[in-house]
């Protein structure tokens, strides 16, 4: 059997529902983010079910197959668009958050050859420093886009906890409410969007500590179940909305430390053994073509001791059940997991629950 990714679209979609209902009590508006899902129309029709009316996306290719899939809903464009792209982006996307200049005016130029008025979201690096604007140069950005006549500032947005691991706090998230005033008044004229973050700002709305922003961009979320600073669940969420199937192509029980001079491995790592006498292990027929094995959590009682390409080694000695060969082991997903599952061709998708 190929790998298997089992996916419950009820569960999804309700947690979009428990996410979009927790933040709409504190006035914030839910974008559902489709990228670990690799834009999946079933998926994105599962958030929309869910309630929420608008979905983001970080690729052009994910947002042509929702499109494709008929999927109407507004879509915004996460990651900075390139500006040789200006043109399928705004055919594509009613909103993009941006932080370059030479971006932002190409994307004027395509959006007034297309007779369209093109949306964006400045944002602004708090910290993180992953994508934003230095808060010092706010002001002269905000008066260059003023100039723009096909592209309409719709407020500040922020990402955090990517790659710095920044935390969201009252603190920097106040910041970002202060520079929002500050564009304002620049602009000349009232913005309706403060984008305070993805994922790991959900712990300030369920400390109701979050700061008056206006709409989070929500993807693990609400696919996984979990806030992201610390992986902690959200209460009521679902936690197992995706579950990856492989089945064991070899079964022995062979010594837990390997015969003779060590090495590197297959990808030049340096293993280290911990010796605990003879073990059952299962091999899957599942690697790291399929999936990021060190985001995968095994049932109870299996441990995952390594993987290579296309070999997953499992220690099964203290497995409840007994096993055979061409038995079929199921795991949970961590993002890194997700994401490569939902990316690999090899791993077949299968979906339950209502479309
Ligand atoms: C991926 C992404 C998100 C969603 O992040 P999650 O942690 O999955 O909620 C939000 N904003 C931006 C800019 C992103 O790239």
């Amino acid at each position: 059997m190929q790998p298997k990714l089992s996916i419950d679209l009820d569960k999804i979609r309700a947690n979009a529902a428990l996410l979009a209902q927790l933040c709409r009590q504190r006035g914030v508006v839910v974008a559902g983010v489709t990228k670990a899902a690799c834009g999946d129309p079933l998926v994105a029709r599962a958030m929309l079910a869910g309630g929420l009316e608008l979905l983001a996306e970080s690729r052009l290719e994910n947002a042509r197959r929702l499109r494709a899939a008929g999927i109407t809903a507004p879509l915004m464009l996460l990651r900075l668009p390139m500006p040789g792209q200006a043109r399928e982006v705004v055919e594509l996307f009613q909103c993009s958050l941006n932080s370059e200049l030479a971006a932002i005016k190409a994307l004027n130029e395509a959006a007034g050859a297309a007779g369209l008025c093109h949306d964006i979201i400045l944002m602004v690096d708090l910290g993180d420093l992953r994508e934003g604007i230095w808060p010092d140069a706010l002001d002269e950005y905000v008066r260059e886009i003023a100039r723009l006549e096909h592209i309409r500032l719709l407020g500040l947005g922020t990402n955090l906890t990517c790659y710095g691991g920044v935390i969201p706090s009252p603190e920097n998230l106040g910041r970002l409410v202060q520079y929002h005033r500050r564009a304002e008044a620049i602009y000349g004229r009232p913005l309706p969007v403060i984008s305070g973050g993805n994922s790991s700002s959900l712990p300030l709305v369920l400390a109701g500590t979050l700061p008056p922003i206006t709409q989070l961009r929500l993807g693990e979320s609400i696919l996984l179940g979990r806030e992201t600073t610390a992986r902690q669940p959200i209460p009521g969420a679902h936690l197992d909305c995706f579950r990856l199937e492989a089945e064991i192509i070899e079964l022995k029980e062979k010594p837990s430390l390997p015969v003779g001079e060590i090495g590197q491995d297959a990808f030049g790592g340096a293993p280290v053994f911990v010796d605990k006498g003879i073990r059952r292990r299962a091999i899957l027929a599942l690697g790291r073509q399929d999936v990021v094995p060190e985001s995968l959590t095994p049932p109870p009682g299996a441990e995952i001791l390594g993987a290579s390409s296309d070999h997953l080694i499992v220690d099964v000695t203290d497995y409840p059940e007994p096993l055979a060969v061409g038995d079929v082991l199921a795991f949970n997903l961590g993002y890194g997991a997700l994401l490569a599952a939902m990316t690999s061709p090899y791993v077949g998708k299968e979906y339950c629950g209502e479309r």
